[in-house]
């Protein structure tokens, strides 16, 4: 068998969508599984859509994902040029689109807005179709020469049979046929010049020598048209590959309006590539083991497109930030560090130790923007209900909770050594000589010093790291407020 060629063939419209995204993987992993090659072509014909910076997008988010292609705009193959308007330019699209003239399987349509809008429209699953009349293939070659001659605007269209049917193979969803009936003439080549997306692919893909084409399924119904030009051409149809729809939590197609869309929102938002790039593979593509932690190059080696699912992938926000959240914790520090830095201080200003800050912080987040509920009471402590020196296990209540604060402060004020294994001996040494358990000393003073039900670590590890004066002037106030409220 030959190599694997697959390609990513993005329309520069905007930022990389989860389902562009997860085409690109597809693509990627279908070839790399295979030692195939991976390709990257820029589908620019629709110029109207076109935006500028897109294609910079492309390249980025490609680069940061890892998914790194073999030939492309900036890495020739010799397959070349790879981007769809410089190819136009070689007239490559015009060469084929002549042949199939040649061998009637297409035809010059020089039918106006007018006369194209007047035509008979039906509505077909919900969608409003007008199919062209195929007005234009009555007209002779030399009605046709005249009018080119004279420079009438043209389109080139398809010349489909309108009976019979046609067949094609599609590696998820089997054999699919279709009526011939229902084939739309559809345009090859536009009245600029320019190739549809629908003549260009199969061109492309043809002389690009891809074997398999993996894309999204709303150009399932579109491809007994690709499959007929292939035949028409007497080219080889490539094995297709149609990838299942993405959803939102409620089962509508996952959009810019339900606000993680695209990868770069993902990003903005504090998810990491890693984590994104995993979540993205199981939509639609399950492993065979029960297993759902995956590096690039493990995915790499596990893809079997053939275990590609047919029913919808429901885009899971929950789940994503789940296994974010695996994925900070099996990070190395520093790369989490220098990630998390940013969000630690844009909360605390003050004068503290980031790092520890960042340790204590690191196993219980999913996603960066989470660090900041987490530590916003070592800027200050919160406004907070005495009831909270109340704890049934540790026996605690506010009256226990301001003896032992009493008692505290003046060792606290002794003590010299504010790192964490000090204090911790100091608070069990007390507890030892006050005969009650660790609880009853710790909850109150991890009260006192945070003001919070829940902290990332320990009353002792907090002191550590907001240092001996914060931590007594916040016990003091804690005996103060308790002082003012109990008695
Ligand atoms: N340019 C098309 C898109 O961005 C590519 C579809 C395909 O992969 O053939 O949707």
């Amino acid at each position: 068998m030959s190599k694997i060629r697959t390609r990513y063939a993005p329309s520069p419209t905007g930022k990389m969508h989860v389902g562009n995204l997860r085409s690109a993987l597809y693509e990627f992993l279908i070839a790399k599984h295979d030692g195939g090659d991976f390709m990257l072509r820029i589908e620019d014909t629709d110029q109207e859509r076109f935006v500028e910076g897109a294609i910079e997008i492309i390249y980025r988010t490609m680069e940061k994902t890892g998914l790194i292609h073999d030939e492309g705009p900036n890495k020739d193959g010799g397959y070349g040029p790879y981007v769809q308007s410089e190819r136009m330019k070689t007239g490559i699209y015009m060469k084929y689109a002549r042949e199939l003239v040649e061998k009637g399987e297409a035809y010059y349509c020089f039918c106006d807005k007018e006369r194209l809008a007047a035509l008979k429209s039906e509505v077909v699953e919900g969608k409003e179709i007008t199919v062209y009349d195929k007005h234009c293939l009555s007209l002779t070659k030399e009605e046709v020469e005249e009018k080119l001659a004279a420079g009438v605007p043209y389109v080139i269209r398809q010349n489909n049979p309108t009976e019979g049917t046609t067949t094609f193979h599609d590696e998820l969803y089997g054999d699919i046929t279709v009526p011939n009936s229902e084939l739309d003439d559809m345009i090859l080549i536009k009245s600029d010049g320019y190739p549809t997306y629908n003549f260009a692919n199969v061109v492309d893909d043809h002389t690009m020598n891809i074997t398999h084409v993996v894309r999204g399924n709303e150009y399932l119904s579109s491809s007994p048209k690709y499959v007929r030009l292939y035949e028409a051409f007497g080219w080889e149809v490539p094995t297709y590959v149609h990838l299942p729809l993405i959803t939102d939590e409620n089962h509508k197609k996952l959009s810019k309006r339900s606000g993680h869309a695209s990868f770069e929102d993902l990003i903005e938002q504090g998810f990491v590539t890693e984590a994104v790039v995993n979540y993205i593979a199981l939509l639609g593509w399950s492993p065979e083991e029960n297993r759902e932690i995956f590096s690039l190059k493990e995915l790499t080696e596990q893809f079997d497109y053939h275990r590609i699912s047919k029913s919808p992938a429901v885009f899971d926000i929950v789940k994503l930030k789940w296994m974010n959240g695996e994925y900070l914790k099996a990070m190395d520090f520093d790369a989490f560090y220098e990630m998390a830095e940013p969000y630690i201080k844009a909360v605390v200003h003050k004068d503290y130790d980031f790092k520890k800050i960042a340790a204590l912080i690191k196993t219980r987040i999913e996603i960066f923007p989470d660090i900041a509920e987490h530590i916003d009471f070592f800027e200050q402590v919160p406004n907070y209900d005495i009831a909270m020196y109340a704890h049934k296990k540790m026996k605690t209540t506010p009256e226990s909770s301001l003896e032992v604060l009493r008692e505290l402060l003046p060792l606290l004020e002794a003590q010299e050594d504010y790192s964490n294994d000090a204090l911790y001996q100091l608070l069990t040494d007390y507890v030892a000589k006050k005969e009650c358990k660790n609880g009853y000393a710790m909850w109150p003073v991890r009260t006192a010093v945070s003001g919070k039900q829940m902290t990332p670590g320990g009353a002792t590890e907090i002191m550590e790291i907001i240092g001996k004066e914060e931590s007594i002037a916040r016990v003091q106030a804690a005996i103060e407020k308790l002082e003012s409220e109990l008695l």
